[in-house]
């Protein structure tokens, strides 16, 4: 199987947008909101200047200045109010967005075949999931709720001035075209960084991960300061690109500013020039200049949202391209097989690992596991044991040949129906950071007595009963808080509440003291009576019952039969099992 490389989507804002549209009422009331408190910034310096003018003509009484007055608090209170629910709603709706792009793109990660994540680096993938994420989140709400109340301040404002004075308002239009052109070019340039500076710190988050699941690795080879200078590098990199965008924000608010101010104060000179001349009253000119702060306050936040909107487009993009990125082996729907047939078959199968297509892991392999029988792989370590249970998995899909379930191809089959009638027991067994009990019915729901029944068949009942907690006791990250032993037997626990009809084992009892490989031992035995069952076989009981042995080596079936055949034949696999009487395992290189 080849990788299809998947095509990098573009920009999308109106995608972007679509996003809030299961929250639409929401930001509907909010958008109501936001109007009111525009309109009433928009009122308040016309009040304003009206008082202004009120007062100065002598003959106004102070009652008359009185109502203006509390004109003007009224709309302060509107206005007040207003902004109270905008802000509220549109940071409502950020968090909802935000957290419905989360669950999207996870599930998305979910459903990526194994050979994905061969090739990507977890944090990377994490990162997108908190830090991207988040950056998209301000740009869909905050920001755009700024956008609306910057824009709307800036036209309303606008239509105002030009009714108290054209003129005035015609100077101040001489600066709109400069911070206009400025703050594209800007937008442009900071969405480039923006992107790099947004992978720099996934690429640091993800050494950070890496370092700190592996601590106790780390510590080991006294690692620390390596693994800090790693961090420390992958930091700066991050760094670069973040004081780029330092200096290019610093630079372009100060220009905004200058452009700003000149044209305020290029206003009043002239505003002032109207006055001299009668042409204008105090309170207009007052009204006048709080609207011209007010524009060029909108145009210098203005300016820099756009920044943070290109921003959130640049992050986006790698949000999109993962929650669009197509499985290249489809993880549900398919046919099922009633009742669960335990035949498989290996049909001339030949596989290589997408991450590394150069090199042929398995070539032209056949063998067959009958129902209620157990088939035993053993050989050379690397020769490819564990990817053919990884193919029984569907894990990853075949280059060449097939394999079947009950005489029907596999890949017509339903991956989630089948992976519930197979259960796998792995040599290292992943434990998650809950309780035992949700460890054990991490793939089922289950009754209590069914837990209970499924770690007593496991020998896990005995040791779980004297934790204080007992089943809800928490096995830390991975499960390190349980030995290995532990862990082992409540990972059989987990696949026997499944009751599968199909057992993939991978025994490994080698790194376990002379008691728990025992516990271990018989666990292993029970689950597999009355099953059918492929074992990567490490120890010699195991073969000696088994009813076909598959000797594995680099990739090929090198020698097939019961065990006492396979001795009489006296190749590779007798030269292995008499290495195992001396260093007791049956995997260690053969020649
Ligand atoms: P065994 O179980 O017999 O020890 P494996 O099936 O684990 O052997 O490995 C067979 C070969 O495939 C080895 O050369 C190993 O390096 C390679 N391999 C295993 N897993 C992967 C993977 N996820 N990506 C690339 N190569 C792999």
């Amino acid at each position: 199987m080849k990788m299809v490389k998947q095509k990098p989507k573009k920009i999308d804002i109106k995608r972007l947008m679509s996003l809030c549209k299961p929250d639409a009422l929401l930001l509907f009331f909010a958008t109501i909101a936001l109007v009111i408190s525009s309109l009433a910034n928009m009122a308040a310096p016309l009040f304003f200047g009206r008082v202004i003018d009120v007062a100065l003509n002598p003959n106004h009484t102070m009652a008359q200045v009185n109502e203006q007055v509390l004109i003007l608090f009224l709309i302060f209170v509107a206005g007040a109010i207003g902004a109270t629910f905008r802000a509220w709603l549109f940071t409502l709706v950020g968090i909802r967005v935000v957290c419905r792009i989360r669950r999207q793109l996870f599930s998305a990660i979910m459903q990526q075949e194994i050979a994905f994540f061969d090739t990507t680096r977890t944090g990377d993938l994490t990162n997108r999931l908190s830090s991207d994420t988040g950056v998209v989140q301000n740009a869909v709400t905050v920001n755009i709720s700024m956008l609306l109340r910057y824009l709307f301040q800036i036209f309303g404002s606008l239509i105002i001035m030009f009714k108290l004075s054209p003129s005035l308002t015609g100077v101040l239009f001489a600066a709109v075209p400069v911070v206009a052109i400025g703050a594209t070019q800007y937008g442009k340039f900071v969405m480039g960084i923006q992107k790099k500076f947004q992978d720099e710190l996934a690429a640091a988050g993800t050494t950070a991960e890496e370092c700190i699941s592996s601590v106790r690795t780390v510590r080991s080879f006294t690692g620390e300061s390596k693994a800090c200078a790693t961090y420390g590098k992958d930091i700066n990199k991050s760094y670069v690109q973040g004081r780029k965008l330092a200096a290019s924000s610093g630079a372009f608010q100060g220009l905004v500013g200058i452009v700003a101010q000149g044209a305020v104060t290029l206003v009043l000179w002239y505003g002032a020039k109207l006055l001299f001349q009668g042409n204008i009253t105090v309170g207009t000119l007052t009204s006048f200049m709080l609207y011209t702060m007010n524009v060029a306050m909108a145009f210098a936040f203005l300016s820099s949202l756009y920044g943070d909107f290109m921003k959130a487009v640049g992050a986006s993009i790698s949000i999109f391209n993962l929650m669009d990125r197509v499985p290249e082996v489809t993880n549900e729907g398919g046919e099922k097989i009633q009742p669960f047939p335990c035949q498989v078959d290996f049909k001339n199968v030949s596989f290589t690992y997408p991450s590394r297509p150069d090199t042929k892991v398995l070539k032209d392999i056949t063998f067959s596991m009958k129902p209620g029988s157990v088939v035993a792989l053993v050989g050379p370590s690397g020769g490819g044991k564990s990817t053919i249970v990884n193919l029984i998995e569907r894990f990853y899909v075949p280059d060449t040949g097939n394999i079947m379930l009950g005489g029907v191809n596999m890949a017509g089959l339903d991956p989630q129906w089948f992976r519930k009638n197979i259960s796998m027991v792995s040599q290292e067994p992943v434990l998650f950071a809950c309780s035992i009990k949700d460890n054990i019915t991490y793939g089922t729901d289950a009754t209590d007595e069914e837990i209970e029944d499924a770690a007593r068949q496991s020998n896990a009942h005995e040791f779980i009963t004297t934790f204080e907690e007992g089943y809800d006791t928490l096995v830390g990250e991975r499960g390190v808080r349980l030995s290995g032993g532990q862990k082992q037997r409540v990972a059989i626990a987990r696949a026997l509440i499944m009751n599968p009809s199909i057992l993939l084992l991978d025994e490994a009892t080698s790194a376990l003291d002379a008691e728990s490989e025992h516990l271990v031992k018989e666990a292993i035995d029970r689950a597999m009576e009355g099953r059918t069952v492929l074992v990567i076989a490490h120890r010699l009981s195991t073969v000696r019952n088994a009813s076909e042995v598959i000797v594995i080596n680099k990739g090929e079936v090198a020698e097939r039969g019961t065990h006492e055949e396979l001795i009489n034949k006296g190749g590779v696999y007798k030269k292995l099992v008499l290495r195992q009487l001396s260093a007791g395992t049956l995997t260690t290189k053969a020649d």
